[in-house]
Order: C-alpha cells, then structure tokens, then sequence
C-alpha cells in the first residue's frame, strides 16, 4: 500500500495567539496546493492559540490541518486543567499528539496514560500521532529496540487494528529532539522498522502496512528528503523547524519531493 506522507508541525509551549496568527497566515502566503499533493501538513499550536489558528487556516483555506499537542483522555468532568478532545474535535481538530517524549519525562505519562489518552482521540473522530523513542542510555545499553516494542506494543493494544491502520506512530528517539544530531537515515530507517514490525504482533500486518511510521529529532529542510526516502519512513514529526515559517514549507517541500 502506498501511505501519504505526513509532515507535522509541534510548536510546543511557544507562540502566543497572535504569534501563531502571523506564523500561518505566512505558511499561507508560501504553500501552494501543489506543495501538499501526496502529503498531509499539521500544525500543532499551543491550546490558547487553536480558536485562532483554526479562523486563519478555514477563511484563507491554507492546505494544512489543526493539530493538537496533547489532551485529556477524559471527555468531561472535573478535571482541571485539562482540555477535553471533544472540544479539540469542535475546533476541527484533525490529529493530536499523545506520549511525546517531554510529557512522559516531564509529567509523569506512562504507557498506560499514553492508552487510554490514544482511546479518547479515537472516540472523537480525530488521529493521533503516538510518540516513542529509547533515550540516549538505553541506545548506548542496546536496549532501544525493547523500549520501542514496549511502548508501540502499548499504544497499539488500546486500539483496534483498523483504527491503528489509521493512526500515526512517531519514532522520536530522545537523544536527538532539540540537540541539532538528527538519527542517520539508516538508523532511523531501522527504529521505524522494528515500529512496524511491532505493530503487525500486534495488530496485524493490515494494520502494520498502513500505520504511518514518522521520524522526528533535529529534522531540517536538509536532512528531510533522505529520512523521508526511507522506505519505513512515512513523514516528519519537527519541533524546532517548525517556528518558522520558510524551515518548515522547506522541510514539506523536501517531504514532498523525495518520492
Ligand atoms: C519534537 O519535539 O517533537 C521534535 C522533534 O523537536 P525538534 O525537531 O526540535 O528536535
């Protein structure tokens, strides 16, 4: 099966609301239809910025999706703080990240938090793009591919095979978010690798071909094309990369052209 690649925005806890108006009505003026053809674009804004990146992208029809970084695994009650994914669905919310790297290590979220939040997108109608990824001590212990199981084989066991054919898995090892040292090709290729192959014990190789396996660390308009030409490679999941505006339509311009 040819999967559609996707290329994901995640702009952390930056940009205030009118920021965030700026940086999409500039991806707006840079992305031709012609530069998603084949390939979806998400962008990931902080929650107090969504209504407002939602307005821009629906009036002046900018060919990206709302995305989300996180959300509750809960649909309401009294749970402060937290945002409800009936809610991110009610602002059009298309996909929303569950378990990147920074909420299991700095908020405590475990795999089965992970889980249960994955169930919570699902029943909303929206995709999520699960993070996983070994840090720099279990590679150097060669346990990445045990800690890459675990998490996947988690993620994938709270969903059904047809909504994990339908979901997104980003293999972010943790060594390499934020430091400028993206994984080599090569080693990403193999870590997406042992993502789907780990998906199909699970779920099936249905579900295995069709889950979209993304890389993420240190990614740039340079180093995109040969990570996406990877054949387990599906997309890029870009933090950094993605707070500007000609870095990130290069790096969707470099995904879409290495095909
Ligand atoms: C991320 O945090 O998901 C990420 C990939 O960050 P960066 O691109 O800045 O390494």
């Amino acid at each position: 099966m040819v999967r559609r690649r996707l290329v994901s925005g995640n702009w952390k806890m930056n940009l205030d609301h009118l920021q965030a108006i700026h940086l999409v009505q500039d991806l707006g003026l840079r992305l031709s239809d012609g530069d998603v053809v084949g390939l979806d674009v998400s962008v990931h804004p902080p929650f107090t910025d969504l209504r407002s990146v939602q307005s821009v992208v629906e009036e002046r029809r900018i060919p990206v999706f709302l995305g989300a970084q996180d959300c509750s695994s809960e649909d309401a009650g009294a749970y402060t703080g937290e945002v409800s994914p009936v809610m991110l669905a009610r602002l059009h919310v298309t996909y929303v990240i569950a378990g990147h790297s920074e909420r299991r290590r700095l908020f405590g979220e475990t795999d089965g938090v992970v889980a249960a939040k994955l169930r919570a997108i699902v029943r909303n109608g929206m995709t999520p793009i699960c993070c996983v990824g070994e840090t720099a001590e279990e590679r150097d212990a060669g346990t990445a591919r045990d800690r890459l199981v675990t998490q996947v084989s988690s993620a994938v066991s709270a969903l059904v095979p047809e909504q994990v054919a339908g979901m997104a898995i980003a293999y972010e090892p943790v060594w390499a978010i934020g430091t400028g040292s993206a994984a080599t090709p090569g080693d990403a290729q193999e870590a997406c690798a042992w993502v789907r192959e780990a998906v199909g014990e699970v779920a099936g190789a249905e579900a295995a071909d069709g889950v979209r396996v993304l890389y993420g660390g240190s990614v740039t308009p340079d180093n995109t094309a040969e990570l996406v030409g990877q054949p387990d490679v599906d997309g890029v999941l870009v933090g950094g990369a993605s707070l500007e505006a000609p870095s990130f339509v290069g790096i969707v311009r470099a995904a879409n052209g290495a095909r």
